[in-house]
């Protein structure tokens, strides 16, 4: 039977077990419903009853160790109560193989930087949710049983909206899959991965998290270029540049005195340099621009802050690019002048 019914603002009263109810009390909240769940029938009362407006027994296999769900004389006379109440009784399927949802750092691209958790998880999925920033390349490979679901980008070539990100997630793993969701970098670091988790949990869908290797000290190291130096840089700050930053931040940033790392900053660099000039950051303060790294075409464009804004308009940087503002990068430009001198040397020796 295919029973239409609008269950906004009713009271439904599921009884089962937590983890075998979980699918149940997630697909009636997500109808609207006011959902409460109790155990065992054996403490429904006909008060409880009277209150609701539908009852859903949720069948169960005893695969966590708890008895199929029964009335205090055996499983009729909850129906036997319900009629006397005038409640509907309904029966579910329990969620046996409940679904749950991985959510993965993916690093900074490089396949070598996939964590083994990633891969193990990879593995195992039935659906893999990724992005343009994920190491996606040998994703068929890693994820041989799954799905893939690019939803950076749509077949229309728009990305799916968060909200639609989020629904997609819960839906899979409500259907009781094994779905991952593959990030680039690390989840918790602008990656609204945290936006993710909250949608898992409002509808009851299992979801752990696996960190990944964060663009912001990856790609910096990448370039050489270490975020922190004994003797230069025992801070560094991490700044989202997709929007500008206010004179305040400016301050604070420019009076802190470490390293600071922009990601998402390459069209509001010129802002950013005049709003640290502003709070009085020196004119010759190194600054490195970094593109694509662990890519093919890596590039570093660098310069001061006076300088970079020119430089890199020149260069044509381009995003997915980290800035790098601090003395450090003069060290990891240093660094990689004096290597490249001794391999000279070495070379020239050599021969
Ligand atoms: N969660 C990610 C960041 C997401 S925001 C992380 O932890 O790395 C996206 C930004 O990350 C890009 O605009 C760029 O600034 C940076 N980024 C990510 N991967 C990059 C790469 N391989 N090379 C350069 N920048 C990268």
């Amino acid at each position: 039977m295919n029973l239409e019914i609008d269950l906004a603002g009713r009271r439904v009263l599921v009884i089962g077990a937590e983890r075998l109810s979980r699918r149940a009390v997630a697909r009636y909240r997500a109808a609207g419903a006011d959902v409460e769940r109790l155990q065992d029938p054996v403490a429904v009362t006909q008060a409880v009853l009277e209150a609701a407006d539908l009852v859903v027994l949720v069948d169960g296999a005893p695969v966590d160790g708890q008895a199929p769900p029964r009335g205090p004389d055996g499983g009729g006379s909850l129906r036997g109560q319900c009629r006397r109440a005038g409640v509907l009784l309904t029966r579910e399927a329990a969620a046996v193989e409940a679904g749950h949802v991985t959510l993965i750092g993916g690093g900074p691209g490089a396949l070598g930087l996939l964590t083994l958790d990633a891969a193990e998880a990879l593995r195992e999925a039935d659906i893999v949710l990724y992005d343009r920033l994920a190491p996606t390349e040998a994703l068929a490979e890693l994820a041989p049983a799954a799905e893939l679901i690019d939803v950076g980008k749509l077949p229309g070539h728009h990305r799916v909206p968060q909200s639609g990100i989020n629904d997609l997630l819960v839906h899979h793993a409500l259907a009781g899959r094994h779905v991952v969701r593959l990030k680039g970098g690390d989840p918790f670091v602008f990656g609204r991965g945290s936006e993710e988790l909250a949608a898992c949990i409002q509808a009851g869908v299992p979801c752990r998290v696996v960190p990944g290797v964060s663009s912001a000290i990856s790609v910096p190291a990448a370039a050489g270029i270490p975020v922190t130096h004994r003797g230069v840089s025992h801070l560094f700050t991490v700044v989202s540049g997709h929007a500008p930053l206010t004179d305040e931040e400016h301050l604070h940033l420019a009076g802190l005195g470490g390293t600071v790392v922009v990601l998402m900053g390459v069209s509001t660099l010129p802002q950013l340099v005049a709003g640290l000039g502003r709070a009085g950051m020196r004119a010759d303060m190194p600054v490195a621009v970094v593109e694509r790294g662990y890519s093919a075409s890596q590039r570093t464009t660098a310069g001061t802050l006076s300088t970079i804004v020119t430089a890199a308009g020149a260069a044509r940087c381009q995003s997915p690019a980290v800035l790098v503002i601090g003395e450090v990068v003069r060290v990891g430009l240093d660094l990689q002048g004096e290597a490249a001198h001794l391999a000279r040397l070495t070379e020239s020796l050599a021969s």
